[in-house]
């Protein structure tokens, strides 16, 4: 079968994963339909710019930027081989998607290497997110800033995971969280954008949480996450990686990079834990965490 090259750019336009080309500068050359969806970069604001320039700023999961020496993209148009990864994409709304990328080389007839081509698949289970925010929008549980579980839902999922830690022995733990400086983010840039900064936020915690993880809005700029059937190491892991994907997000206003960065309290649920001590202990934690500096975690 021999296809059109009209046919072929329909298709790569209508793939369902994100798709773009740089040339061997990594100056975006290709950027598609579904790449324009989960950036939330339209393909006028990328075509003709690097892909280091500040745009999609990969990290991977300790939060460390990979443009610069890392690039899996630079690295495969170096040596001609494929590479794989999963690693965390800035949107333009500020919040970062998990994604997994598949990068490979472009070459002419001779072989000599003209670019590279990076695949990615949006991870972050956001169709299943939608749905539950649908249902739970119809029963008042979800606050309509962020999309987040609101407070009242948070508290009662908190007494169903102490029944089935007591009656089925399922682990679990909270991590409570706190915007650090959040007053002089608005006294500097206004309560609009600090409203921006609680939903990219919160998109943050949605779009890399497991599907039995629930992160809430507790008030104002504090949130909870119940993290289920898991162990205080890894609660203590999967905390700093959220520390990290909140420090390393931004939204662009102004030609600035405008962040923020949180502090957490982890605490595990105890056998002789009542709802009101589990969260006593977090935010005692989350206290401390503030007064060693801020933007760090502390468990227990
Ligand atoms: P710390 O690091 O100690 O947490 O400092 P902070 O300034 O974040 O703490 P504080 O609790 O004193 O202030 C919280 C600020 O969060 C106060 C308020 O301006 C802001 N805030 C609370 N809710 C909202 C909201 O819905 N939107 C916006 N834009 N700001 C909010
Ligand atoms: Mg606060
Ligand atoms: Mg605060």
């Amino acid at each position: 079968m021999e296809l059109e090259k009209d046919s072929y750019e329909a298709i790569l336009k209508n793939l369902h994963d994100g798709l773009y080309f740089v040339d061997r500068n990594r100056m975006i050359t290709y950027w598609n339909k579904a790449a324009e969806r989960i950036s939330g970069f339209t393909a006028e604001e990328v075509v003709g710019k690097s892909c280091s320039d500040n745009l999609l700023t990969h990290v991977n999961k300790e939060g460390k930027s990979l443009c610069k020496e890392m690039c899996p993209l630079a690295a495969t148009i170096r040596d001609g081989k494929p590479r794989e990864a999963n690693l965390f994409m800035h949107n333009k709304n500020g919040h970062r998607i998990p994604v997994s990328i598949r990068v490979s080389t472009i070459a002419d007839k001779f072989g000599n290497i003209l670019g590279g081509i990076e695949l990615f698949t949006d991870i972050s289970n956001q169709k299943a997110n939608e749905l539950r925010v649908k249902e739970l929008e119809k029963l008042a549980f979800i606050d309509k800033l962020t999309q987040l579980v609101n407070r009242r839902y948070a508290e009662k999922s908190l007494l169903n995971r102490f029944e089935e830690f007591k009656n089925l022995k399922i682990p679990f733990g909270i991590l409570f969280m706190d915007i650090d400086h959040f007053k002089d983010f608005n006294d500097s840039y206004g309560h609009e954008l600090g409203d921006h900064v609680l939903k990219y936020v919160a998109t943050t915690f949605i779009s890399n949480s497991r599907p039995f993880d629930l992160y809430g809005r507790w008030g104002g700029e504090e949130f909870i996450g119940i993290i289920r059937n898991i162990n205080k190491e890894d609660l203590r892991l999967l905390g700093e990686r959220v520390r990290s994907l909140v420090e390393n997000s931004y939204i662009e206003h102004e030609n600035e990079k405008l962040n923020v960065t949180i502090s957490i309290g982890a605490a595990m649920a105890q056998k002789n834990d009542t709802r009101d001590t589990l969260l006593k202990r977090a935010d005692v934690l989350l206290y401390k965490s503030k007064s060693s500096g801020r933007n760090c975690l502390t468990v227990e």
